[in-house]
C-alpha cells in the first residue's frame, strides 16, 4: 500500500489570549499577520518535495479563522504548488466563534475545507468569562447556524470539562446545546491548570470541580455520547459514524505528517522535527524546522503504545507485552479483571473506566522515560 501523509499548518494568533492556554499563540495586528502569511508561504514554497499523497490537512492554531479567507487561500495555494493531494482530502481549520463571520464560512466552503473544528469550550457564559474566552454560548449557536448555513457538513464542537464554577448540572446543560447543535463529531478535554497562564495564577482565588465531580462530567460524557449516536474513539474525541478526525487519528496512529509554522512539530520517517516558537525569529527568515529526535525502535514501540492506548481500537497485546515485559502480565491481568482493559482479537483497548485512568496505568507500563 502506497504511504500517505498529513500536513500540520500552525496560524499562532487570536484576538486576546484565553486564560488557560499556554499554546504558542499570541495576538498581533493585521501587519504581522500578512507577514506571518507570507513567511509561512515561503516556507511551503522551500520545503522538500514529497513524493505521498497528502490525504489530512490540518490548519490549526491560535484562531486560523482570524485571517482574512485570502490569506488561508494563499496558504491552501502554496500547498498546492509544492504537494499532491489525494481525493478527498480531509481538510480542517480551526475556528474561533467570535471571528466567524457568514463571509469566510462561504469562502472555506469554496477553498475546499472539508471540516471546522469550533472552539466552544462550554455553553454558558460564566464558564466562558472564567476561561477568558472571547464569546459567548449565543455565538456558538450563531457560528454553528453559519455554518450550516453555508454548507458545512463536518463540525466538530471542542469542549472542556474542570472549568471554575462548572457544576455536573451545568456540564449537563452544555451537553443538552451539544445535542440541539447535533455536530458531527465533539471533544471533551479535562481543563488542565498550565502554570504560567493567568488562570495559574488566579487558581487559589476561583472554585474548581473536585475531582469526584470532573469525574462525573467524564462520565456524563460518555453516557451522553452513547445515548446520542457518537462513538467515544478516543479518551476525549467523539464522532457519528464516518466522522471521526482523520487528521488526528494519524497522530494516534504514529503515521507520519509534515508541518509548517511557528512551533510546528512534525514527524517523518522516525525522526521528529521542530520549528522555532519565536515569532521574530521565524519572520527574520529561521523557518526551516530542525530535527530534533531520532527515534529508536523501543521508542517508536513505546510512543505506538502510548498514543495506541488513547483510542477505542486499543494496539496489538503482544505489542504491550514487548515493551512493558512479560513480568507486567499480571498487572495486565488485574488490569482487565478490575474492568480497566478489554481484550478482543489479540488486540488490548483501554474501557471507558480505563481510558480515564490511562495515565496512571501507562506509568505502571512503560519505562519511566515515557510515562
Ligand atoms: S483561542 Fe485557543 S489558542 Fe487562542 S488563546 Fe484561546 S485557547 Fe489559546
Amino acid at each position: 500500500m502506497n504511504k500517505t501523509v498529513g500536513i500540520y499548518v500552525h496560524i499562532p494568533f487570536c484576538l486576546r489570549k484565553c486564560f488557560y492556554c499556554d499554546f504558542c499563540s499570541t495576538a498581533a495586528d493585521a501587519q504581522t499577520q500578512t507577514a506571518y502569511v507570507d513567511a509561512l508561504c515561503q516556507e511551503i514554497d522551500e520545503a522538500a518535495p514529497c513524493a505521498r499523497l497528502v490525504d489530512t490537512l490540518f490548519i490549526g492554531g491560535g484562531t486560523p479563522s482570524i485571517l482574512p479567507p485570502r490569506a488561508i487561500e494563499s496558504v491552501l495555494n502554496a500547498l498546492s504548488r509544492k504537494y499532491s493531494f489525494a481525493e478527498g482530502c480531509e481538510v480542517t481549520i480551526e475556528a474561533n466563534p467570535a471571528t466567524v463571520t457568514e463571509e469566510k464560512a462561504a469562502a472555506y466552503r469554496t477553498l475546499g475545507i472539508t471540516r471546522v473544528s469550533i472552539g466552544a469550550q462550554s455553553l454558558c457564559d460564566r464558564e466562558l468569562s472564567a476561561l477568558g474566552r472571547l464569546h459567548t454560548a449565543r455565538d456558538v449557536y450563531e457560528c454553528v447556524e453559519i455554518f450550516r448555513r453555508t454548507g458545512h457538513h463536518n463540525l466538530n464542537l471542542d469542549l472542556m470539562y474542570g472549568i471554575p464554577f462548572q457544576t455536573l448540572a451545568s456540564f449537563r446543560q452544555t451537553l443538552a446545546a451539544v445535542e440541539a447543535l447535533a455536530p458531527e463529531h465533539f471533544s471533551a478535554y479535562a481543563l488542565i491548570l498550565e502554570e504560567g497562564t493567568a488562570l495559574f495564577a488566579q487558581r487559589d482565588k476561583l472554585l474548581f470541580p473536585r475531582a469526584d465531580e470532573e469525574r462525573a462530567m467524564y462520565d456524563e460524557a460518555c453516557s451522553f455520547a452513547a445515548r446520542t449516536g457518537y462513538r467515544h474513539y478516543e479518551i476525549s474525541n467523539y464522532a457519528k459514524a464516518g466522522f471521526e478526525s482523520r487528521h488526528n487519528l494519524r497522530y494516534w496512529k504514529k503515521e507520519d505528517y509534515l508541518a509548517f509554522g511557528l512551533a510546528a512539530h512534525a514527524t517523518f520517517d522516525s525522526v521528529r522535527y521542530a520549528h522555532t516558537e519565536k515569532l521574530s525569529e521565524y519572520l527574520a527568515g529561521a523557518r526551516a524546522p530542525r530535527a530534533c529526535e531520532f527515534l529508536s525502535e523501543q521508542e517508536e514501540d513505546c510512543e505506538r503504545v502510548m498514543l495506541g492506548l488513547r483510542t477505542a481500537d486499543g494496539i496489538p497485546e503482544a505489542l504491550l507485552l514487548k515493551v512493558a515485559g512479560e513480568e507486567k502480565s499480571s498487572f495486565l491481568a488485574r488490569c482487565e479483571k478490575e474492568g480497566y482493559f478489554s481484550k478482543k482479537e489479540g488486540r488490548l483497548f483501554l474501557t471507558e473506566d480505563g481510558m480515564y485512568v490511562s495515565n496512571a496505568i501507562l506509568c505502571e507500563l512503560l519505562p519511566s522515560s515515557f510515562s
